[in-house]
């Protein structure tokens, strides 16, 4: 959690190891479709700088980024027509969160309705 794994799935696409199905992509911002789509439409948006979770990047990275990412989150849901129905963004952190990929992404998800929020509640 404390030191960025250059070896996980998203910095892979980064490099251009291992393809993704592309929706935008800015000097600073790549967004993409789900490989395993948990709506009707799963998009993810990644910073392309080095960034573990949200907290990471809200912390170390510059102001053009930070306004990159969220410009480039506006225009998939602009592209996506997920405002005409609603949508849900996402982002799991860390161990509580679920993350599976330690890289920063945020989920657009929508296409359908969506359901609770939470689905992994536990009874006590
Ligand atoms: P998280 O659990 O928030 O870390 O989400 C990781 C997401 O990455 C999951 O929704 C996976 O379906 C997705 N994913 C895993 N491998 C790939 C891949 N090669 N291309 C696109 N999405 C992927």
């Amino acid at each position: 959690m404390h030191t960025y794994d250059p070896s996980n799935i998203f910095a892979k696409i980064l490099r251009g190891e291992i393809p993704c199905k592309k929706i935008i992509e800015t000097e600073r911002t790549l967004a993409f479709f789900d490989a395993f789509p948990k709506a009707a439409i799963h998009a993810l948006v990644i910073p392309k700088g080095s960034y573990m979770h949200l907290e990471d990047f809200l912390t170390h990275a510059g102001d053009e980024e930070i306004l990159d990412f969220w410009q480039v989150v506006r225009a998939v849901i602009s592209q996506l027509s997920l405002n005409d129905n609603g949508f849900r963004l996402i982002s799991n952190s860390g161990k509580h969160g679920g993350q599976e990929v330690p890289h920063l992404h945020v989920h657009l998800c929508g296409g359908e309705p969506l359901g609770p929020m939470l689905n992994a509640l536990k009874e006590k």
